[in-house]
């Protein structure tokens, strides 16, 4: 986790969730409900694994155009 500058803004010490307004959409919501992956490996990875783990479930990755990291979905759920 990157450290904030701590003494620039002692004041507005929130925590860092933002409130989506604008965007809520379900994508939204998955986005944040899923684990997120920095990179497409990283999600291949995770995936490879996943179905190591559980072969019957079918998975598949994507990236999010949310936070442009990458998730993992089953493959059911892509129309
Ligand atoms: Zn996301």
């Amino acid at each position: 986790m990157p450290r904030r500058n701590q003494n620039a803004s002692q004041s507005g010490d929130k925590p860092s969730r933002r409130t989506i307004n604008t965007v809520q959409s379900s994508s939204a919501a998955q986005c944040q409900a899923k684990v997120r992956y920095a990179t497409a490996e990283d999600a291949d990875d995770a995936l490879y694994d996943a179905t190591i783990v559980r072969p019957d479930t079918p998975l598949a990755t994507y990236q999010c155009l949310q936070c442009f990291g990458w998730h993992l979905t089953s493959r059911t759920r892509i129309t």
